[in-house]
């Protein structure tokens, strides 16, 4: 049994799911997804769902702005409440990184980003309790905030079938079929094969092994991630997202009132088999957490850990995601988003649409080469002009 589309989705995660609703706004039809499981239970249902601009470069903090009034107008244009809790976003730095920040944030300006500078007093007015007085600056996002990676893409799912999408769900690819050097479709695990005009990899940290199929490397590993649910004692209250850049770690607030603490520091990335890794932060992990927040949050009233998970961020090595044609004909990648997937996502189902039907984007101060495969053999990675010490080429 053969199926056809004509361009064919691997991967029902939120960026495959993105990309279709992109591809059908834009008036494409005959578009598929296959995922193998069911759709977001891949490394989206991990997400923590930070939505901020602050980036080093230029095209990242474009495509993160260009998403940020998609967030906020979601009802209306997917027609779905995404859970987007629009509490602000800030980030801080140690005196070692203040030139950085305020290069980063003259350059976010420059962009029309909203992004102010703030003093250690508002800050402490935006997150009643948190000792601010080793941070030397601030940079902080009205706009910002977080949303719900698994509603998001669900949504864009319903959205993308309301527009005649087809997603057929446990439908596990096996391998990339090629004719000569061109990709022209998938073998699924039951033997079925479906052939595209276009297929475009967008299956996370599990893209590689299926790229080698075709004979296409893809550098792109899983970093492990661990985070931590903390109650206080008592509800936060709705306090902005921070990037604390000092004790390299980020706080935000769960729903529920609970507290969420991820790591910043990638110093030492540790990588992980995304099918096999145990689902909770190992002790050394828990002692970490536990002795930045007793600093940061030094009031906490009566603080208890009530859980933790793992998940794996699909690293590349410039930690940021390639998007772009393959290097065989008939094959598009959307991967190795690096922990930056959740906040730009409406901008890449734009981004690829945008190449796929028209080989150029006018996402405003986008440049798509930014992404290409080829820049790693090249040796010309998109680093940020202005890193952090300390926090990796995360940002
Ligand atoms: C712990 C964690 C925290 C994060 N926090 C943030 C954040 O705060 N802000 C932010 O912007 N981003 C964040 N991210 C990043 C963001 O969530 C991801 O980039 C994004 O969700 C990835 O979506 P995806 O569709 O590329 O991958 P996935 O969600 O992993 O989807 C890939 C899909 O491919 C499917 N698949 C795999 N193999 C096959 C196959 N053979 N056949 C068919 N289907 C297949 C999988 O089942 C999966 O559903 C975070 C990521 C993690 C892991």
């Amino acid at each position: 049994m053969t199926d056809t589309a004509e361009f064919l989705i691997i991967g029902g995660g939120l960026e495959g799911l993105a990309i279709a609703w992109s591809l059908a706004e834009r008036g494409a039809t005959e578009v598929l997804v296959l995922e193998r499981a069911t759709l977001c239970s891949g490394m989206t249902g991990k997400s923590s769902g930070v939505v901020r601009c602050h980036y080093g470069a230029p095209s990242l903090a474009a495509m993160s702005w260009w998403s940020v009034p998609f967030f906020e107008n979601a009802a209306e244009i997917l027609g779905d409440d995404l859970g987007f809790r629009q509490c602000g976003y800030a980030v801080g730095v140690g005196a070692d990184n203040l030139d950085p920040l305020l290069a980063n944030v003259a350059m976010q300006q420059a962009l029309g980003i909203e992004v102010e500078l703030l003093g250690h007093d508002e800050m402490a007015t935006l997150w009643p309790g948190l000792r601010v007085d080793d941070f030397a600056g601030f940079a902080y996002e009205p706009r910002g905030g977080r949303g719900e990676a698994y509603l998001t893409g669900m949504a864009f799912g319903a959205a993308a079938r309301r527009r005649g999408v087809r997603i057929r769900q446990q439908s596990p690819v096996l391998e990339l079929i090629s004719k000569g050097d061109n990709v022209i479709g998938v073998r699924l695990a039951d033997g079925t094969e479906v052939h595209a005009a276009n297929v475009v990899l967008a299956a996370g940290p599990w893209t590689p092994g299926l790229a080698a199929t075709a004979g296409v490397e893809v550098d792109v590993k899983a970093q492990r991630a661990q985070l931590l649910l903390i109650d206080q004692g008592e509800p936060l209250p709705p306090v902005p997202v921070l990037s604390d850049l000092v004790s390299l770690q980020y706080l935000c607030r769960e729903p529920n009132g609970e507290l969420l603490a991820g790591n910043s520091d990638h110093a030492v990335p540790e990588y992980i088999d995304p099918d096999d890794f145990v689902n909770r932060a190992d002790d050394s992990t828990v002692e970490k957490v536990v002795g930045r927040l007793e600093r940061r949050l030094p009031d906490m009233p009566d603080p208890r850990i009530t859980g933790s998970y793992v998940g794996a961020y699909d690293v590349t090595p410039d930690y940021n995601p390639i998007i772009g044609p393959a290097p065989v004909p008939g094959l598009f990648l959307a991967t190795g988003f690096s922990g930056h997937g959740f906040k730009i996502s409406p901008a890449v189902g734009r981004l690829v649409a945008d190449l796929l039907l028209d080989g150029r984007t006018d996402l405003p101060n986008v440049e798509a080469a930014d992404f290409r495969y080829t820049r790693f053999a090249e040796g010309r990675p998109l680093i940020s002009p202005h890193p952090y010490l300390g926090a990796g080429e995360m940002r």
